[in-house]
């Protein structure tokens, strides 16, 4: 007979998650880039993975793609810290700065990830809904943060799935009005006009963490390495709860490559937003939807018929999206990535057809 003990009670009506995995002609449907690596990239890459040691532990730090990053962006190696993506770093947050009497203030609609790692933990999430626009609601997010009783606030910009960027003005008041942890979620600022990253303020704020990911505009999703800009005291505290092996030998090769040569991915970064401005007029021309304005390598589209539906057509046409259509705030919602100009034009034409 069967017998297993129940699991932590923590688990108790947990779903697991689930991204819709399916194959597809044109996948659109998880925000990364659609193209490869660099060609002359990806023969260096090669080269670096010819060069691992299998048999060795990699360095638990990741050193010389610590260093590499921080060089980047004009820090130093105690303020970088790498993981296995950025959702690793996102549970290791939640991890450290979660937990009993650590609520987390989340800004929903957002990714989903914060609240889960937020329940796995046993920490209380406290909800500040955005405005119908999907803009912050300012006052309310500093008024809560000030309270004493967060650990962790999260502001991601440019937000997923809405797109849209928050103001620095915005996060450095939020800044000086706490001492929670403030994760600002840079995943896609690569796609986002210069000037709008939370960067600058990495020097003046202790409590200021910003998350970057290889695995959109630099094409890395399959290699999974992310990692966290922040106080040399955040970096200390992460690197008690870490895996000491979590990030292998082969991405930190792999990503100290793309990182050396990530000029070379200017170009198709440039493409991406050139197509997500073509994208949106091109929508924006069609009966019964709107496209919220983007500055990241999507753009969340609503429709006056029934998203699930129009989502499934797609699906038979081989056109992958992401349906956002079953949670309350994003209702009647697709989040659509930008893909090639061939892939957008299968895109539009395909809907083109289903909403004639
Ligand atoms: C994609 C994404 C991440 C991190 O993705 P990884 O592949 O785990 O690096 C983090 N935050 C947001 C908002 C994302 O969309």
């Amino acid at each position: 007979m069967a017998k297993l003990r129940a699991s932590n009670s923590l688990l108790r009506g947990v779903e697991p998650y689930d991204p819709k995995y399916l194959p597809a002609q044109v996948g659109l449907n998880a925000n990364e880039t659609t193209f490869d690596v660099p060609a002359e990239v990806r023969r260096d890459v090669e080269e670096a993975i010819a060069r691992v040691a299998f048999n060795r532990y990699p360095d638990p730090m990741a050193n010389e793609l610590r260093d590499a990053i921080a060089q980047w962006h004009g820090v130093t190696r105690d303020c970088v810290v790498c993981g296995n993506g950025g959702d690793e770093l996102l549970f290791n947050l939640a991890l450290a700065w979660g937990g009993e009497g650590n609520a987390l203030l989340n800004v929903p609609p957002t990714f989903s990830v914060y609240a889960a790692n937020a329940r796995l933990t046993g920490t209380q999430t406290i909800d500040i809904p955005r405005r119908a626009d999907f803009s912050i609601d300012e006052e309310a997010v500093i008024e809560r943060a000030s309270r004493g009783d967060v650990g962790m606030v999260v502001i991601t910009s440019p937000n997923n799935p809405t797109g849209d960027l928050a103001s620095l003005a915005f996060i450095e008041r939020l800044l000086q009005a706490t001492d929670a942890l403030v994760l600002v979620d840079e995943a896609y600022m690569e796609f986002a006009p210069q000037g709008s990253s939370a960067a600058p303020l990495l020097a003046s704020y202790d409590n200021l963490a910003i998350l970057h990911t290889f695995s959109k505009a630099y094409r890395l999703a399959g290699a999974r390495m992310g990692y966290l800009l922040a106080s040399p005291a955040i970096v200390g505290e992460l690197t008690k709860v870490r895996q000491p092996y979590s990030v292998d030998a082969v991405s930190q090769a792999i990503a100290l490559q793309v990182v050396r040569h990530r000029d070379a991915f200017n170009e198709g970064i440039a493409l991406v937003v050139a197509e997500r401005q073509r994208l949106s007029e091109a929508l924006a021309a069609l009966p019964g939807i709107t496209a919220y304005p983007s500055a990241a390598n999507f753009l969340l589209v609503r429709f006056e018929q029934d998203a699930a539906e129009v989502w499934q057509r797609l699906y038979e046409q081989g056109v992958l999206v992401r349906d956002f259509s079953g949670n309350l705030l994003t209702s009647g919602c697709l989040r659509i990535s930008v893909g090639t100009p061939e892939e957008n034009d299968r895109l539009i034409a395909a809907l083109q057809s289903i909403l004639a």
